[in-house]
């Protein structure tokens, strides 16, 4: 037999079998992705059904919520003989918004009492008080997670829900415009998420007097004219933010004191939600009795129609 010839049959032969290898191999793959694309597919759609099943209960939920909200804001109204006629609009500020519309307090003190910084350990704490007495009042928050539950029963018990920025850094908030603006969306969207509420009302950190910023103040003030949100400082401070907090006696007193001192019907009164300001929360139940003790004064939540008490109006 011709060696030569011998070669090329074992070459041949060879290649037939590598060949022979690819077809099987390629005709293996085949058969192999779709059964891989098949079962990415079923992943993913199961991942998919497990987020829309999310979706349907939050906003379940979120249904739910605001049928319990319009209930609860009718509740006090017609419990009280004589008070205030329900109105069909609800306030997107306050449950009890329209009461201070169509309520007439002339010659009476307007006693807004406001707490910054929360949520915080202590939310749960000052709404029970509030609850006990009955008294609505005004929650300027910041972003803070693990307290949706909170900041939905500031909502839900008629209170009104301001933003007080959402990181409460100053070097963020009053960086440039840009910056401030973020902050902003990021806490009103916040809002918007856990509550359903659109929030239009905002406390500067440190005020719009603070000192801390690191630019003119009027740009962030004309930001929030152009965005149709309201912003409230105060004219009564309880004190209760220095660094040595002032004690639950010294804060009521003091409060006490500037209310009948200030010379304005409406009342800001700056109190904080927060880590640390335990006094401020045993000062409330007798700040409120005290305050509901003077004829003139009445307790009400900040709304669309409160006048506005403001540090710096460029
Ligand atoms: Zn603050």
């Amino acid at each position: 037999m011709d060696p030569a010839k011998d070669n090329r049959t074992t070459e041949h032969k060879q290649r037939i079998r590598r060949l022979r290898k690819m077809i099987i191999a390629a005709a293996a793959f085949l058969l192999i992705l779709p059964t891989v694309l098949s079962v990415v597919a079923l992943v993913r759609i199961g991942s998919m059904n497990a987020r829309l099943d999310e979706i349907t209960s939050l906003l379940n939920t979120m249904n739910a919520n605001m049928n319990i909200s319009v209930h609860e804001s009718d509740e006090p109204k017609s419990r009280a003989a004589g008070g205030p006629t329900p109105l069909q609009e609800k306030s997107l500020n306050a449950a009890d918004g329209e009461a201070e519309a169509v309520q007439d307090y002339s010659g009476m003190k307007k006693v807004y009492l406001t707490f910054d910084d929360g949520p915080s350990k202590y939310t749960d704490d000052i709404l029970d008080i509030l609850a006990e007495y009955d008294v609505k009042a005004t929650f300027f928050v910041n972003g803070r997670e693990g307290f949706d539950a909170e900041y939905m029963r500031i909502t839900l018990e008629g209170h009104s829900i301001g933003m007080h920025s959402y990181s409460h850094a100053y070097d963020k908030v009053y960086a440039d415009l840009d910056s401030f603006a973020e902050d902003l969306y990021d806490i009103q969207q916040l809002i918007k998420d856990i509550t359903g509420q659109y929030c239009r009302l905002y406390r500067f950190p440190g005020g719009s007097s603070n000192a801390v910023h690191h630019m003119p103040m009027a740009e962030c003030i004309e930001y929030l004219d152009v965005k149709g949100i309201r912003y409230f400082d105060w004219n009564v401070s309880g004190g209760d933010a220095m660094a040595e907090p002032h004690s639950a006696t010294q804060i009521v007193n003091d409060v006490c004191a500037q209310v009948r001192a200030v010379g304005s019907d409406t009342v800001v009164v700056l109190l904080h939600d927060a880590a640390g300001k335990r006094s401020t929360v045993e000062a409330l139940p007798v700040l409120i009795e005290k305050l509901k003790a003077m004829d003139d004064v009445v307790l009400l939540p900040i709304t669309d129609e409160t006048e506005l008490i403001q540090h710096v109006r460029p």
